[in-house]
């Protein structure tokens, strides 16, 4: 699909850096989200996710690097704007609720029109997400799911231009996850909300995000649609983010990398060059003697019911291999099958660098 016409990114995220005690937590930052658009960040513990995020909210101050919402600075030579001087909504892993206010006053925290204007918004928002009979209750009284609600709300009532979310699910039992998730991203839908939300987790990511902006160790890796991370991933890191790879290795000739699965185009890599290609699990498939593919002893197959699970390893070389295919398929142990890449699947990296 064509990408809409372009305009004003309502985030704004440009060179960040920031260290501490002279490491680089986040180095030279930059991407940008449209008006209503999810964007994940996504990484490992410690690449500096919420460091980036808290300098967007101004909790943390960059050392250097700009951020502009809805088209305004938020630093100059003159001045830092402090969180609460800035149009953002906030979420965090704990909720954050204030204890000794009840639901209503917590989710009018913000707000700062007419008494009876802000008593409209809160009743609607409450009624949105299904806790107008909670409004008098507690904090402490409330379910998990609920207070995620109930922060969820609060940060939306004042109108930020953007919601800055940090592992908002992550505390959550993983029963309840899926549903608040999908309703939690109903409503911001529903509302435009332009959104930057922090996860460790690629599926989460995938999930939520219209984009995702890969980080590893304080540096942007890749930005781009999730469909782009996973079948077009930047490096081997990106790749392996998404799940288990199998790696093969040889040199470019003819334009192609030779390896132990055969060979696989290598656009754009000089001849003579080390490649490795990387195939995902379920894009290594069993194939008739007759059709070629290359031979591999099975060492273990498992039904995970859903799909199998066949490790192998292939003859001669030895490379271990994973293999899921859909169904029940139990190639005994011992056995010699044959296995190819499907068409296309396979993703090849130059081997400096990662
Ligand atoms: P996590 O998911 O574990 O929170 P993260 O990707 O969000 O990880 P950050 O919290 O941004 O990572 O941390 C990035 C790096 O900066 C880490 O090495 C961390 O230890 C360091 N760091 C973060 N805040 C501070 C601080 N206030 N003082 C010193 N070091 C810090």
């Amino acid at each position: 699909a064509p990408d809409p016409a372009p305009s004003q990114p309502m985030l704004e995220v440009s060179a960040l850096c920031r260290r501490f005690a002279g490491v680089a937590a986040v180095e030279d930052v930059g991407f940008d989200v449209a008006q209503g658009e999810v964007t994940c960040l996504l990484g490992p513990s410690g690449c500096g996710k919420s460091t980036t995020l808290r300098m967007i909210a101004g909790i943390e101050r960059p050392d250097s690097g700009a951020v502009r919402i809805g088209g305004r600075a938020m630093s100059d030579a003159g001045g830092f704007l402090p969180p609460e001087r800035r149009p953002v909504g906030l979420v965090f892993q704990d909720f954050a609720l204030f204890p000794h206010l009840d639901v209503a006053a917590n989710v009018g925290f913000g707000l700062q029109g007419p008494a009876r204007q802000n008593r409209d918004r809160i009743g609607e928002l409450l009624e949105r997400v299904g806790l107008s009979g909670h409004a008098a209750k507690y904090p402490h009284e409330l379910s998990g799911g609920e207070q995620q609600r109930v922060a969820l709300i609060r940060a939306l009532a004042p109108r930020p231009c953007v919601m800055l979310m940090d592992e908002p699910f992550s505390s959550l039992d993983h029963r309840l996850r899926d549903g608040v998730r999908d309703a939690a991203l109903d409503l911001l839908r529903e509302t435009e909300t332009t959104v930057l939300m922090v996860t460790h987790d690629p599926e989460e990511a995938m999930l939520m995000g219209h984009r995702i902006a890969v980080m590893r160790k304080g540096r942007l890796i890749q930005e781009g649609r999730p469909d782009e991370l996973y079948n077009r991933p930047a490096d081997r890191g990106v790749a392996a983010f998404f799940s288990d790879l199998n790696i093969v290795s040889g040199r470019v000739s003819g334009g192609r990398v030779q390896t132990g699965l055969g060979a696989f185009p290598a656009p754009g890599l000089a001849e003579g060059s080390r490649a490795e290609v990387a195939i995902r699990p379920q894009h290594l498939v069993p194939t008739d003697t007759e059709t070629g593919g290359t031979p591999a002893r099975v060492e273990r197959a498992r039904y995970l019911g859903r799909e199998s699970l066949i490790e192998m390893r292939l003859e001669p070389g030895g490379a271990a291999m994973k293999s899921r295919v859909p169904g029940l398929i139990l190639p005994a142990p011992g056995s010699l099958i044959h296995v190819a890449a499907q068409p296309g699947s396979a993703m090849v990296f130059a081997c400096d660098g990662e």
